[in-house]
């Protein structure tokens, strides 16, 4: 464990640390922010309580804060620090526009690259052992979890994405003891190598580490990874505006423990009514995040439009915090005749039919936005050699009716006939 003080710290302990540092952040908030101060319209902070009271105040949404940025203020109105005091400025990727920037302070990074580090080491990768990286730095957040490889004691690699040929010959060469990559290209290079006559499974790789996408949990696309890798696949979990890697899973395998405790506090609502739901031992709901010491645009009861289910049982390995596992993005999430259906969810009751599937799906909705009349078609790849069958076709829609509850038309498709990502994947197709 990497800071075990910290780590195994009686969880009620944890939140009363915490209660002061959320008391101090929103009294800084309510000094600072100018998005903050119009928004709670309080006199003062202690008129809004401790952590324990977080839940009476407002969600702030992503389109919120973008809609505050100007040319003067281009990180907007929730900006809280100085130029000078301000070391490093990110961007989204900005699919939609102009992109969020998203700036750190000095103590911010340390505090994303700490959190970051505990996550990872979770996994029970330890100091002088080999990672081999896939992130492409560049404007990106995901840059600053390499740093956590340092703060680890690892030997970082970086190879960086689109170059297979490259990530493999780092392997082959250079025996790295983990891989740091998406569950999606994780899985494409199972393909890849297994194409090539490549011993993927035989390599120096004993852990591979996912994140940057929900998947790396699905019990039967994990399977696929393990298999093919023959290494054990831990995974990890952030969100951009609030910080990186906020979440890893330890050896255990059983949900992503909050490495970025004391940094960041969580809350559970329903995604629908925002309601506020316990953060209890089996609870499900979208994650929102708080924090608690953050200095150049911190945020409040952030709705990260991530999909969880909760964990507050002992861990065998000791680490205290709450774990989650991501079931989806709410922004994935279709409505079909009133049920909710997450893409990742359909993936997963699909790959359970391997061999005879590849498990890679596509869904693909006929109207355009959320709500969708059933059947929901589904396109499900069969795995290389596999024939088509009227037979596994039907009986694939019955399990995904039977555990989803959701009327779908299955069609099969050949090996090979969805495209693959070295990135991130795409579940759904309009
Ligand atoms: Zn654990």
């Amino acid at each position: 464990m990497l800071e075990p003080v910290v780590e195994t710290r009686p969880w009620e302990e944890q939140l009363a640390l915490d209660d002061a540092s959320y008391r101090a952040q929103l009294a800084y908030l309510l000094d600072r922010s100018a998005f903050y101060r119009e928004k709670l319209g309080l006199a003062t902070a202690e008129e809004a309580g401790g952590l324990a009271h977080v839940a009476a105040l407002p969600l702030t949404e992503k389109h919120e804060l973008k809609a505050t940025a100007t040319p003067e203020n281009p990180v907007g109105a929730h900006l809280c620090a100085e130029r000078s005091e301000i070391v490093r400025i990110y961007s989204t990727s900005g699919t939609t526009g102009t992109p969020s920037y998203i700036p750190l302070t000095a103590r911010d990074l340390d505090d994303w690259i700490t959190g970051s580090a505990r996550s990872y080491s979770a996994s029970g990768i330890t100091a002088g052992q080999r990672i081999v990286s896939t992130y492409n730095a560049g404007p990106f957040v995901a840059g600053a979890a390499l740093a956590s490889f340092d703060a680890i004691g690892l030997c970082h690699i970086p190879v960086g994405t689109g170059n297979t040929e490259r990530l493999v010959r780092a392997i082959e060469l250079l025996r790295p003891e983990a891989a740091v990559l998406t569950p999606s290209y994780a899985a494409y290079l199972v393909e890849w190598t297994g194409e090539r006559g490549v011993d993927l499974r035989g390599s120096s790789v004993e852990r591979v580490l996912v994140a940057g996408e929900p998947g790396g949990g699905e019990p039967a696309l994990r399977a696929r990874l393990e298999e093919g890798w023959g290494a054990r696949v831990t995974e990890a979990m952030g969100i951009g505006d609030i910080g990186i890697s906020l979440w890893g899973e330890c050896e255990e395998q059983h949900g992503m423990h909050l490495g970025a405790r004391g940094f960041v506090h969580p809350e559970l609502i329903d995604p629908a009514t925002g309601e506020s739901i316990p953060l209890d031992d089996g609870a499900s709901g979208e994650l929102v995040l708080t924090h608690l010491r953050h200095q150049a645009a911190p945020l409040l009861r952030f709705r990260t439009r991530d999909h969880v289910h909760v964990r507050t049982s002992v861990c065998p390995c000791g680490r205290t915090s709450p774990r989650v596992r991501c079931v989806g993005r709410t922004d994935d999430m279709l409505i079909v005749r009133g049920v909710n259906v997450f893409p990742t969810a359909v993936r997963d009751v699909v790959g359970a039919f391997a061999p005879r599937v590849s498990g890679h799906i596509r869904l693909r909705p006929t109207a355009d936005g959320v709500k969708q009349e059933p059947p929901l078609p589904v396109a499900v790849e069969l795995a290389e050699g596999v024939e088509p069958d009227e037979a596994l076709a039907e009986t694939i829609r019955e399990r995904i009716r039977a555990v989803l509850v959701v009327s779908t038309r299955v069609e099969l498709v050949p090996w090979g006939s969805l495209e693959r990502s070295e990135y991130k994947g795409e579940l759904v197709e309009r």
